[in-house]
């Protein structure tokens, strides 16, 4: 690759898509999650619709973590190593940001997503680790999420106005900054700087920053419906490790009073904002009242997020799928025994693995429940125990469970979680088979949301931006039960689409939680509900799982998604 490829990419004005993570295979370990996971669609996506886009991210070198658990499902973490060179193309050009007092070199990986349709977005992966560097600084992008708050910001400053630097150094023309999360938020801060109006030209010292032209250039999707989990950095650190990007003052205005909000920043610099549901949007606009707050609901990139035996069934019966999701809308021309046979062999094949991971032997004819996400409080992957007894008699002999996630290092309670749905495990082994899977990636996630029977979520609500799990279920015929949260909010009809767990939304704040309100509603619904259509009414099952595609598949993928960017927030 190419200095070729490269001229040919910057002839044509681009939009810039940053983020701190990048999914986009699952030998290259540059993603934690949902937000991750959503990136790489989001890129893939881009390049099957032919857009202009280029990526920018942090090439990670150690991972995020490699998950072990022992027997007592105590997790321990271990760098991942993985060699950049083996996947992609290192670049001959070099910017330099400062950090502290010191010069700190960026050199920059180029990976191509190709698209069968000839599309291209290259992803720059940005890398401190050359010669010219401190021992110290060549780690700045070794860990995904590590470290301190200091070494955060540092990762900010590469991704942020490293990022610029380094598409300006590309030769890229820029018509449109997409900031993936505030991690991100810096580079409105070097484009501030860019765009700088000399001073003997304006009478006022603040028209020397042109805010306007950068809320013009920049688009910011916020994911984050909790307070706390905003970026945000004491102002003497902030100095500390910035220097003089900008004067205290300006920045301080820019980015909040208290503490350098990276959030803030995307909003007050961009003209563009979203959140990435409905409800979402509506948490954010309450949370950050003034600002003009978009909804783009999420979607997943259907044709890595559906199985082999469901690729082949809708070539089939609906060819051009793949790049054209609204084909769902025709369903209802596949055969049932054929839905019903697709779905059998992703079973068979996740329990298959499952077996092979864990050692646990799994029924393919026991209705099969899978759960797995980040394994954090807010999640509640523990909600389905809130009553054990009562869980036994609902599920002995008819139901089986498959759990996979990781908790953060940082995350006690998380890990806690972990250890309790193993404790859980071990008691009912006799009478629901339950197993988790280690190192939760996209490879298991591909497996288990096609594998299973049901798809369960169960947050406490409003704090399921969006979710993106369900959705990819959906692609495979698996039908959600799910608390009314984030995007099922949207993508739930009840008894038709899948099942609600507890009340109705109304609540835009954080309230108390309704643990044991949630808990009555999906033991009633699994009992009176899901395991007679499963066992009694086959038809109906498959008329839910068609519903799960058509409805659901049909709307909740990045196609939809970014149509909307496209017409929303990129050409406006
Ligand atoms: C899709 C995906 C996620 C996000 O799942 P949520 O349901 O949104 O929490 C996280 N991790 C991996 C590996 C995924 O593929």
């Amino acid at each position: 690759m190419n200095i070729a490829c490269l001229k040919e990419l910057t002839k044509e004005p681009k939009i810039a898509y940053f983020s701190m993570e990048i999914g986009i295979r699952n030998d290259i370990p540059t993603y934690s999650g949902g937000l991750g996971v959503l990136a790489g669609d989001t890129i893939r996506t881009g390049a099957d619709l032919k857009l202009p886009m280029v990526a920018v991210t942090l090439i990670s070198k150690k991972g995020y973590f490699r998950q072990e658990l022992d027997e007592n499902g105590s997790q321990r973490e271990h760098p991942v190593s993985w060699e950049p060179s083996k996947h992609m193309t290192l670049l001959p050009a070099k910017i330099a940001v400062q950090i502290e007092d010191r010069q700190v070199i960026v050199q920059a990986w180029q990976y191509n997503v190709e698209s069968l349709t000839r599309g291209c977005v290259p992803i720059f992966f940005l890398d401190t680790d050359v010669e010219e560097n401190t021992a110290e600084d060549r780690e700045i992008t070794s860990y995904l999420y590590g470290g301190d708050m200091a070494y955060r910001l540092k990762q900010e400053i590469v991704l942020g106005i490293g990022g610029v630097r380094m598409l300006h150094e590309l030769e890229f023309e820029i018509k449109k900054y997409h900031m993936n999360e505030g991690h991100s938020g810096l580079l409105t801060i070097e484009l501030l700087n860019r765009f700088k109006r000399p001073i003997e030209d304006v009478w006022d010292e603040k028209l020397v920053w042109d805010v306007e032209r950068v809320k013009d250039l920049c688009v910011f999707t916020t994911h984050t419906p909790v307070e706390a989990g905003h970026d945000k950095f004491p102002y003497d650190l902030a100095c500390k490790i910035l220097g003089e990007l900008i004067p205290l003052k300006v920045l301080q205005e820019l980015g909040g009073k208290d503490g350098l909000n990276m959030t803030r920043l995307g909003l007050n610099l961009s003209e563009f904002i979203n959140g990435v549901a409905k409800k979402h949007t509506e948490v954010s606009r309450n949370m950050f009242p003034g600002y003009e707050i978009s909804a783009i609901t999420n979607g997943v990139h259907t044709y890595t997020w559906t199985c082999d035996s469901f690729k082949n069934l809708y070539d089939r019966y609906l060819p051009g799928w793949a790049n054209e999701p609204e084909l769902f809308v025709r369903v209802g021309r596949i055969p049932d025994e054929e839905i019903w046979n697709a779905h059998t062999e992703a079973k068979k094949a996740l329990l298959n693995y499952v077996r092979k991971n864990t050692g646990v032997r799994m029924d393919p004819d026991i209705l099969t429940i899978g759960f797995a996400r980040r394994a954090t409080a807010y999640k509640r992957a523990d909600l389905i125990f809130s009553n054990i007894k009562r869980l036994e008699r609902i599920g002995l002999g008819k139901l089986q469970i498959v759990f996979a996630g990781k908790a953060h290092p940082k995350d006690e309670q998380g890990k806690k979680l972990i250890e309790k749905i193993f404790s859980i495990k071990e008691l009912l082994k006799s009478k629901i088979k339950m197993a988790y899977i280690n190192d939760y990636d996209m490879d298991i996630a591909l497996k288990m949301i096609s594998g299973v029977d049901v798809w369960l979520n169960t947050p406490m609500r409003p704090r399921e931006a969006s979710g993106t799990s369900g959705m990819k279920a959906a692609h495979n015929g698996v039908v959600n039960f799910s608390v009314l949260d984030g995007w099922w909010i949207e993508g739930h009809i009840e008894g038709f689409t899948g099942w609600s767990i507890g009340p109705n939304p109304t609540e835009t704040l954080l309230i108390d939680n309704m643990d044991s309100k949630d808990a009555n509603d999906l033991y009633c619904k699994l009992e009176k509900t899901i395991i007679p259509l499963f066992y009694n009414d086959r038809h109906g099952w498959i008329r839910m799982m068609q519903n799960a595609i058509g409805k659901n598949a049909y709307y909740f993928n990045s196609h939809r998604m970014m149509r909307r960017y496209v017409t929303d927030a990129y050409i406006r």
